[in-house]
């Protein structure tokens, strides 16, 4: 494969991957570690796959440095399907859960989760979604099974920063599909950790989950045992068959990531990336608009407005079409907001941003007039 043709894919998930993981997919499709067959080939529960499965589940843990009384599985179902799980398996014998509601997503996870436990909102989110709500004015109840959180939210930008939540004596449960692994993570008090692989760390159809292990066993009687965390560490993520490759693509990831250097290394780039396209819109007078409290801007998803506040859509339009004939696709805001979202993920590089930058303070010179 050449890497020739190939554009800037500032997609909001699934994303680009890095272009070392492509080619090493490429180079092992026939024939994997000598075996003749492709990875997708073979079974689940061949030794080989053993060994891939356990070392990627080892990448994990070293990477983000995830502490011994927690598991890692590898679920199906999205993100989505975990809206519903949690409540499934960490209900116990409580009545309710608390849900911190900050866009799009943490929105419908409390909304899929009213199915099995009671919701009770920590504060009543009001839109549109542009900051975090002082934590100050929370209700919130030691009595809940578990607080809730997304640590990111990809459609408006939001994330939270630098720490998670209070989390008021209960097990914290964070949504990190559009930033997993983007920054060091701190798993205190945290129950159960998850996101989809398809945004920072691979592709779609593979959904990984966190657990601590104390959580493990509350689930309620109707859990699909697809969704059961108990009969899924049982098996070691192998009650039926797992996504095979995804899974393999997420090891080349996780390889890809350490060579970098690790989260560390990888945070930083994702601040300088991050911060060069903060930085054109809060020196462009307004021309560029980013809605999101400074304090909560997404290092991942870069949310904003061009011509003023609410947008000019003919200015949109213009800056979309040559952002595609300087090879950039996929920055178009998701349809409920409107914008530009550039999504940086970590495949994302400097040098990519740097086109993106170009751009964006080419194209002001021409029609900023504030
Ligand atoms: N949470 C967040 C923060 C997301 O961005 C998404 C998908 N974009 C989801 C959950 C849903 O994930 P999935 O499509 O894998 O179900």
């Amino acid at each position: 494969m050449s890497l020739a043709g190939r554009k800037i894919n500032f997609a909001a998930g699934p994303a680009k991957l890095p272009e070392e993981v492509l080619l090493k997919m490429q180079e092992e499709q026939l024939n994997f570690n000598g075996l003749g067959v492709s990875v997708i080939e073979m079974s689940h529960r061949s030794k080989e796959f053993g060994v891939l499965l356990n070392e990627t589940i080892a990448l994990i843990r070293e990477l983000m440095n995830v502490p011994d009384n927690y598991e890692i599985l590898f679920m199906q179902g999205g993100g989505t399907g975990q809206f519903a799980a949690i409540p499934l398996n960490l209900k116990g014998n409580h009545e309710h859960a608390d849900y911190i509601v900050t866009g799009a997503w943490s929105s419908k996870a409390a909304e899929e989760a009213q199915k099995y436990i009671k919701v009770k909102k920590v504060f009543q989110p009001s839109k549109p979604y542009v900051t975090v709500p002082d934590q100050e004015g929370w209700v919130h109840d030691e009595k809940a099974a578990y607080l809730y959180y997304c640590a990111n939210e990809t459609v408006h930008g939001i994330e939270f920063t630098p720490t998670a939540p209070e989390s008021h004596n209960v097990p914290l449960v964070a949504d990190v599909s559009s930033n997993f692994m983007a920054r060091p993570f701190d798993f205190k008090d945290h129950g159960v950790v998850f996101g989809g692989a398809q945004k920072n760390l691979g592709a779609a159809g593979l959904t990984i989950v966190i657990v601590r292990k104390d959580l493990i066993g509350k689930q309620q009687g109707i859990t699909p045992a697809v969704f059961s965390y108990q009969e899924m560490i049982a098996n070691n993520s192998l009650y039926n068959t797992p996504p095979t490759g995804g899974i393999y693509t997420t090891n080349l990831v996780l390889k890809w990531i350490k060579a970098k250097g690790g989260l560390q290394a990888i945070y930083e780039l994702n601040l300088k990336k991050s911060g060069l396209i903060y930085g054109i819109i809060d020196d462009s007078n307004g021309f560029y608009h980013c809605a999101v409290d400074k304090k909560y801007r997404s290092i991942m998803n870069v949310c904003f407005r061009i011509g003023g506040p609410k947008g000019n859509d003919k200015l949109e339009e213009e800056f979309l079409k040559g952002a595609v004939e300087r090879n950039m696709i996929s920055l178009k805001g998701h349809r409920s907001v409107g914008g530009i979202r550039a999504s940086l993920y970590n495949a994302i590089s400097l040098e990519e941003t740097q086109v993106l930058a170009t751009w964006m303070n080419e194209f002001a010179k021409i029609h900023n007039t504030n």
